[in-house]
């Protein structure tokens, strides 16, 4: 059986794991491999790994560190099919999906190259007589990322590269679930030159997570994962001095107002609902229906739910896979039977949908409800699987205060024609990413990326320009020097400026 190990100092661990866990391959149901589970100790020789490589990377020029970048844009891109194939093979998305997951991904790598650029500071000439002030960004010295298994290869690459292009040494504990993607990761950086332990991995569970959270060398955590284990990661690493950012769960809805183009909409809510079987923090799961859209509507969501081919991602033209493990896919399940009970119509179950795989994978098939209603726990709850709800609204005010309503505020998207209404909606609704016709409005690299409320504890949204500040801390200083041209001497300087 295949082990996945850590990464420290630029090489495999041969240490004696205590722990591990197992790593499916979730379209067969199959163990393919067993990850280590790091112990404190792991997590301390990380660290002082990285705090050694620190001391010479932050002061590699930035020529070097944008040298870096650019070798590991060009070996990412020559081997994106193999990072995509990692990931469909633990994580169960289709290929497809897996290939758009690390072109993200690599857009994120591109915006790091220009770290050059990005650390520039300010310059004040004689802000007093012959004082000049200036401010510089430094790198925080080690910081740790903590990624969930819902996209393996990007999120590790929403911080990792932002993080060691301002001169930072990381040490990245990826999700136990997935864990493989993080180690090609590291191993194509050491490719493109990266100095050995500048990019560690740890894999593990809470364990792992707690000792970084803990460790006085690390100064910042990057966190993205469930809305308590934010919260939890937040609020203890702050108590320990740590600058953090904890990115959490949610819960997207998605307007669609009478004037909508409703073929539009169906599209997108079902993309937006069911790719990556649901299993995306952006992915729509509450369409608010505004009167009289509601039929129509449903009745062109039904029509492309009911086609969808679900199946193992490796084969083509499968549009849905399974769920990362069985464990997963049960508590996914019992939402649909809540959703019966509570009084949902089932319009689609997703269980006796057709599945083009191994009996024994991790599959549910797209389910749709209708005449959902806030109080029910399939609409309360983040489900994070493939499970959509429709929610009928008599008009737009009432469709914004559901939205505001809920303690989520990852993204939203409103389906309309009227540009007065959308304007409206970006204006009123509290969310951080809003689209407008566009059901995942993840924005691109040079914006950052963070929701509201629940979905986000700190005040740094993640990667770009948001990211370098996150990853840096200012430093500005205020110089004075003697004028040559009367012979050094410090003639008629005033005091106390
Ligand atoms: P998760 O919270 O279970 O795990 C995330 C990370 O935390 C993993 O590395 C895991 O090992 C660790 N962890 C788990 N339990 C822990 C504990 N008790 N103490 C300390 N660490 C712990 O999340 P997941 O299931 O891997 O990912 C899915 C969740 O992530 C969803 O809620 C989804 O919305 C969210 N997510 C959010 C975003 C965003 O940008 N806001 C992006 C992707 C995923």
């Amino acid at each position: 059986m295949n082990t996945v190990t850590h990464r420290i100092g630029g090489k495999p661990w041969n240490g004696e794991s205590a722990r591990s866990g197992d790593v499916y391959d979730p379209a067969t149901g199959q163990v393919t491999s067993r990850v280590d589970f790091a112990d404190e100790s792991v997590v301390d020789d990380a660290v002082a790994t990285a705090a050694e490589a620190f001391a010479s990377w932050r002061n590699a020029s930035l020529a070097q560190r944008s040298n870096v970048m650019f070798a590991f844009r060009e070996l990412l891109n020559a081997r994106k099919g193999d990072l995509a194939a990692i990931v469909t093979a633990e994580h169960g998305k289709v290929l497809s999906d897996a290939a758009g997951e690390v072109q993200r991904a690599l857009e994120a790598v591109e915006f790091a190259c220009g770290i050059p650029h990005l650390l520039k500071g300010g310059f004040s000439e004689n802000a007093s007589t012959r004082v000049d002030v200036y401010s510089i960004q430094q790198p925080l010295g080690v910081v740790g990322v903590i990624s969930p298994f819902n996209f393996p290869a990007m999120v590790p690459l929403w911080f990792v590269p932002n993080a060691i292009a301002c001169g930072n040494a990381v040490v990245l504990k990826p999700s136990e679930k997935d864990p493989s993607a993080a180690n090609f990761i590291a191993e194509l950086f050491a490719e493109a030159g990266l100095p050995d332990g500048v990019l560690n991995v740890v894999h593990g569970d809470k364990v792992a997570v707690d000792r970084i959270l803990a460790h006085p060398d690390v100064k910042a955590v990057s966190f993205v994962g469930s809305t308590p284990i934010a919260r939890y990661v937040y609020e203890t690493g702050t108590r320990h001095g740590k600058r953090v950012q904890a990115l959490g769960g949610a819960k997207n809805h998605m307007v669609v107002l009478p004037d909508a183009d409703l073929d539009l909409a169906a599209d997108a809510a079902v993309s937006a609902g069911f790719g990556s079987a649901g299993e995306r923090c952006m992915a729509i799961s509450v369409v608010v229906a505004v009167d009289p859209v509601g039929d129509e509507l449903v009745a062109k969501i039904v029509d492309r739910v009911r086609v969808l081919h679900v199946g193992d991602g490796r084969r083509p033209g499968c549009e849905m896979g399974p769920l990362v493990t069985g464990a997963h896919r049960d508590r996914v399940l019992s939402y649909v039977d809540a959703g019966r009970s509570e009084g949902a119509s089932l319009v689609v179950d997703g269980r006796s949908h057709a599945i083009d795989g191994a009996a024994e994978g991790f599959w549910l098939g797209p389910t749709l409800f209708d005449h959902v209603g806030t109080e029910m726990s399939i609409y309360r709850d983040e489900i994070f699987g493939p499970v959509l709800s429709v929610l009928r609204v008599a008009t737009y005010d009432d469709a914004l205060e559901v939205v505001n309503a809920n303690p989520y505020g990852n993204g939203t998207a409103i389906f309309t024609n009227d540009g007065g209404a959308a304007r409206r909606f970006q204006n009123e609704v509290e969310v951080g990413m809003v689209g407008v016709n566009v059901p995942i409005p993840v924005p691109v690299a040079y914006y950052s990326f963070g929701g509201w409320k629940d979905s986000l504890f700190g005040d740094s949204h993640a990667y770009g320009p948001e990211g370098v500040h996150f990853f840096t801390r200012t430093k500005v200083v205020t110089g004075r020097w003697l004028d040559p041209s009367h012979g050094g001497v410090n003639l008629g300087f005033p005091q106390n400026t």
